[in-house]
């Protein structure tokens, strides 16, 4: 079997002219490791890989003892340093191997950015499911280099003091949590356990076990943080009675922030009530234009569609004036719709200053309009529907800035609704 095969897999394909650079490789200590008589050159193992310089071809010579009587006659010796240029089995160089797991993880890239970048800069072609096994391999070593106590040692040499956390993380849900231990001033993973009933005990044996680790490197506990879980608070009060504990900013952020969001909940439901009817103004406009109005299978109320961005309707022949005012009213249901936003970003705070927008751009045109003299339809279509009371000084004084701003510089009506969309496209992401 080919070296290069990886077990259970197809082999790597070589193309005929692929230009190998030829490394050959000795035993070293060439006394037989039995009788120690000098051993003879029995056989040669091939192999390829690729390397960040180009395909190689490695010639490895194995030995053996050439006293047939010996038990070293039997057993090929590889050469020492195959090991270091490449792993067994694998169609790549550690350099490579190496090049991909920083790109993974360091760099977070995704495995098609990892194959077309090896594919250009270093005309290296593999396939995504080995790129996915190399990274799996890679994981495996990280992890068991984070835990290598000598590595550890070095890395915190000069460190005074440490600061633990401790936290569960659910991957996906319904699995059990994954319970990490963290150190902050090096902010590295300690180690990770899932725990599938995280009882006092379970949680207290993983605390036992940083403490084990903090003693191992001979360094002082500083501090502890955590949420406010009670096997965290009982377990870090059992394991270090005199190291304080605090709870982590992040989490009562999120504590504090319930009642924020609770109340900016509260007002997108108001401003939802208030914008209603667009189904009816899309009709109208519609039915004006001599069109049928395409089936709408969501409710025409946006209140009962909360989180769903409905399908702008595009009919296919209205005038342009009517052509705005169904642009304004899918801008409008954009904005309605859109749930994006945390407690830094209240989705309510930007459903308001959204339809603001809206509203500064709807008495732009209707400006235009009075002082033209062509008489649209629109002043007729109900304006007070997108009307929003925030109660926001900021928004009221920055939305008459921006009316005195816009009717000196008169725009086209069809830039306006332009302007909307994009608005409206912009705050769904
Ligand atoms: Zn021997």
């Amino acid at each position: 079997m080919p070296l290069n095969v990886e077990v259970g897999r197809m082999p790597y394909h070589w193309p005929k002219d692929t230009d190998f650079a030829l490394w050959e490789l000795d035993v070293l200590d060439r006394d037989c490791p039995v009788c120690g008589r000098f051993m003879h050159i029995c056989d040669h193992r091939y192999r390829h890989f690729h390397s960040l310089e180009g395909p190689v071809e490695l010639v490895c010579k194995l030995n053996h003892c050439p006293d047939v009587a010996c038990q070293g006659h039997a057993k090929t010796i590889s050469p020492e340093l195959e090991m270091t240029i490449a792993l067994p089995k694998m169609a790549i160089g550690w350099d490579v191997f190496c090049w991909v797991g920083h790109r993974r993880f360091s760099r977070h890239w995704s495995i098609p950015q990892i194959l077309s970048e090896l594919s250009d800069q270093y005309r290296i072609k593999i396939s995504a499911d080995s790129i996915g096994r190399y990274i799996l391999r890679y994981q495996v070593m990280l992890a068991a280099r984070q835990e290598d106590p000598k590595t550890l040692l070095e890395q915190y040499q000069s460190v005074d003091e440490m600061i633990l956390c401790i936290d569960g993380l659910q991957p996906e849900k319904g699995h059990e949590t994954l319970y990490v231990v963290r150190e902050l001033t090096q902010k590295r993973v300690w180690f990770a356990e899932a725990l599938i009933s995280a009882t006092a005990e379970e949680v207290r044996r993983l605390i036992t076990k940083a403490k084990e680790w903090a003693k191992a490197l001979n360094k002082k506990v500083g501090l502890w943080l955590s949420d406010r879980q009670d096997a965290f608070v009982t377990g870090i009060a059992a394991e270090f009675p005199d190291v304080p504990h605090r709870y982590c900013d992040n989490h009562f952020l999120r504590d504090v922030a319930k009642p924020v969001l609770e109340a900016d909940s509260h007002a997108k439901v108001t401003m939802r009530k208030k914008v209603r009817g667009l189904r009816k103004i899309e009709q109208t406009v519609l039915k004006q234009q001599g069109t049928e109005a395409p089936k709408d299978t969501t409710a025409a109320d946006p209140e009962s569609s909360v989180g769903v961005v409905m399908p702008a309707v595009t009919p296919p022949q209205v005038d342009a004036a009517g052509a705005v005012v169904l642009d304004y009213c899918a801008a409008v249901r954009g904005i309605v719709n859109d749930d994006q936003g945390g407690p830094l970003h209240p989705p309510g705070l930007r459903m308001a200053e959204a339809l603001n927008e809206v509203r500064e751009s709807i008495q732009r045109n209707l400006d235009e309009k009075k002082g033209g003299s062509q008489r649209s339809n629109l002043v007729a279509w109900p304006v007070a529907s997108t009307e929003v009371s925030t109660q926001c000084g900021r928004n009221t004084r920055r939305s008459e800035a921006t009316s005195r701003r816009s009717r000196k510089s008169r725009q086209p009506l069809i830039l306006e609704a332009a302007v909307v969309q994009g608005v409206s496209r912009s705050s769904r992401n």
